[in-house]
């Protein structure tokens, strides 16, 4: 490839960028569900969103994969959903070796032999951190540009301490000299090459990372500063938590959007109180049921099942069976929530509506608010509580009960 073609804008740029991701390893300590760079991040493979990440970040640089050769057809799955003019940018994948550090020198053999330039940035990337961010990749292509080896670094907040074989501490670096390196550490082409062949015609040492190659070579390595939410998913607790940061892709995992309504009623008996949302409102009368007779929150749980066909709350839980005498009814709508889990599915949103004229719902509509979002893990803007009167009309108008309707958006896959 002539050096004009790979330079895709080097006015732009200074010199060409390429990433080189490593996706060669077999990811044993993330449990079952094979190599975790291939493995579902809310229904998309973590490789897929780290390619789309990088190439995202900066549109003029191109994209290597360094794959194990068993992991073709999973590399395949992985590149198919990307957009074809992301696709454009990624470069045939290389065949790892036995180590990271074999796969790094392999894909950094195979961007040579395509023709790249000693001067090309070359930003090595872990396929495991789909979190990476314009913000660090631009500081990785500057840093290698001015320094020609750079690496990203976070502050450490633990003191650490440095071990004998048994166990003995024999030192306790000064805490503020330290960095917890991350990727993409970044290089020239010419310089990370040479090293890398260097260390290998030593005898194929095992290295720590690139720029432990880089150093072994002789080279000044300089740490930029790196970004706390560039995590490398390992084991599948990182899945979890990965997970949990983003709830705003419902869209894109989620697409069956189906809606569910619900109704409820409670009459008036004695009491002191009425539970509503599962909130305890003082009122001089209260809710007759043989639960705690939480209308609202019956409604709700209507609702749900109601999105997943599911019956209604009376065939879940019985009326007659004593076990759910005085319940509260935060139970019912929990294993609502769970049976949407179990389909794949999530709560996306839930709108609902009070009828009464009394207690006056408005000062405890945001305590109400807050207790449905927290019983169905749901952010509080996905929670609505109106109320009205009935305008003294019919039976919530002479203040003989409670009326509620609720209608629920459920997404499934
Ligand atoms: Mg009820």
């Amino acid at each position: 490839m002539a050096e004009e073609d790979f330079l895709q804008n080097p006015h732009e740029t200074g010199s060409g960028a390429i990433f080189l991701v490593v996706a060669a390893g077999r990811g044993a300590r993330a449990g079952a569900g094979g190599p975790k760079q291939y493995r579902a991040l809310n229904g998309r493979q973590v490789l897929t969103r780290t390619l789309e990440a990088l190439l995202a970040a900066a549109p003029q640089a191109r994209a290597r994969v360094v794959i194990h050769a068993d992991d073709l057809a999973l590399y395949e799955a992985a590149v198919a959903p990307l957009a074809g003019d992301l696709q454009a940018k990624i470069d045939p994948s290389a065949f790892g070796g036995a180590t990271r550090q074999d796969s790094v020198r392999l894909g950094l053999e195979a961007i040579a032999a395509a023709g790249a330039p000693d001067g090309t940035l070359v930003l090595i990337h872990d396929a495991a951190r789909p979190f990476v961010g314009p913000g660090l990749i631009a500081r990785a292509l500057e840093a290698a540009r001015e320094k020609g080896a750079a690496i990203p670094g976070t502050p450490v907040t633990d003191t650490i301490k440095q071990v004998a074989g048994d166990s003995r501490i024999v030192a306790t670096p000064e805490r503020a000299t330290l960095r917890a390196v991350q990727t993409p550490q970044a290089f020239r082409l010419g310089l990370i090459l040479a090293a890398h062949r260097a260390v290998r015609e030593d005898g194929c040492r095992e290295l720590t990372d690139d720029a432990a190659v880089a150093e072994w070579a002789g080279h000044c390595v300089f740490v930029f500063p790196g970004d706390s939410d560039n995590i490398k998913l390992t084991t599948t607790e990182d899945f979890l938590r990965a997970e949990a940061k983003l709830p705003d892709e419902l869209h894109v995992v989620l697409p069956d959007i189906r809606t569910g309504q619900g109704f409820d009623v409670h009459a008036f008996g004695d009491g002191g109180h009425v539970w509503l949302g599962g909130v305890k409102v003082p009122h001089d009368r209260g809710l007759v049921g043989h639960s705690d007779a939480d209308v609202l929150l019956h409604a709700i749980t209507d609702a749900v099942l109601g999105a997943i066909a599911e019956g209604d709350i009376g065939a879940h839980f019985p009326p007659g069976d004593p076990q759910w005498r005085g319940a509260p009814s935060e139970v019912f709508l929990r294993h609502a929530v769970q049976l949407v889990g179990a389909k794949g599915g999530r709560v996306a949103h839930i709108d609902a509506t009070l009828i009464c004229e009394r207690p006056k719902v408005g000062p405890h509509r945001d305590a109400i608010r807050e207790n449905i979002a927290s019983i169905m893990a749901l952010p509080l803007d996905r929670v609505a509580v109106k109320a009205t009167t009935s305008e003294r009309l019919g039976f919530t108008g002479r203040q003989e009960g409670i009326a509620a309707l609720a209608t629920a958006t459920v997404r499934l896959p």
